[in-house]
């Protein structure tokens, strides 16, 4: 399977904005965006005496920022959009709900992991299960009443015994419901639009792929 092995502070630097793919390390004074919030290479700093960007370049680079913020190769989040495309409604905003219901997606929005990647990490490695069963897609995607549970020899793991210290339940959205006591969480309902980043704009991703 393909993986993306160079540094990951980059990819916020080129989107020129923070997509916290580093869990802790975002919040601190170490993130590489806010002490160099230009874009990477030999010219990024003279990007912005560059040129007005096309229409194009203006799509591209928020599919890019979308699909780099939840950690998707190409291929795959293409395979989304054909998939938000096929169904009823705003094809923008059903290609968002989707990359939302992924599980590690809603392992990272619960709380349980510091950030998509280290979701994904505990997902392959068959800590969670979904509706008793124990399951390490990471691409799995979650539906209305599905309950998630860490699995039972992993709560023994110092990052999940931590957890009801560290998590801060106020910050889980409220189409998700998390119960830290019995390592468990439900899907209450599918997102709406209004749950998800407002700072994405999925009409220009749309406008992309129907070039
Ligand atoms: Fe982006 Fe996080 Fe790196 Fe900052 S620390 S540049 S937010 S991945």
């Amino acid at each position: 399977m393909a993986r993306y092995v160079d540094s990951v502070c980059k990819l916020c630097r080129r989107e020129g904005g923070k997509l916290f793919l580093k869990g802790d390390r975002c919040f601190s004074a170490k993130c590489s965006f806010d002490r160099r919030s230009y874009a990477p290479g030999v010219h990024g700093r003279q990007g912005q005496f560059r040129r007005k960007v096309s229409d194009y370049g203006v799509q591209l680079r928020e599919k890019q920022k979308m699909r780099r913020l939840y950690g998707i190769f190409e291929r795959q989040f293409r395979r989304y959009f054909h998939q938000a495309q096929r169904q009823k409604g705003l094809t923008g905003v059903n290609l968002l709900v989707i990359l939302e219901r992924r599980l590690d997606n809603v392992v990272y929005r619960l709380g349980l992991a510091s950030s998509r990647a280290q979701a994904r990490q505990f997902i392959t490695h068959g800590h969670f299960g979904v509706n008793g069963h124990k399951t390490n897609i990471a691409s799995f995607l979650v539906a209305e009443g599905d309950e998630i549970v860490v699995q039972e020899n992993s709560r023994k793991i110092d990052h999940f015994k931590q957890l009801q210290k560290v998590v801060d339940e106020g910050r889980v959205p409220n189409w998700l419901k998390l119960d830290l006591g019995n390592f468990s969480a439900k899907i209450l309902n599918l997102p709406q639009r209004d749950h998800i980043d407002a700072t994405l704009n999925e009409q220009l991703v749309v406008e992309y792929y129907s070039r």
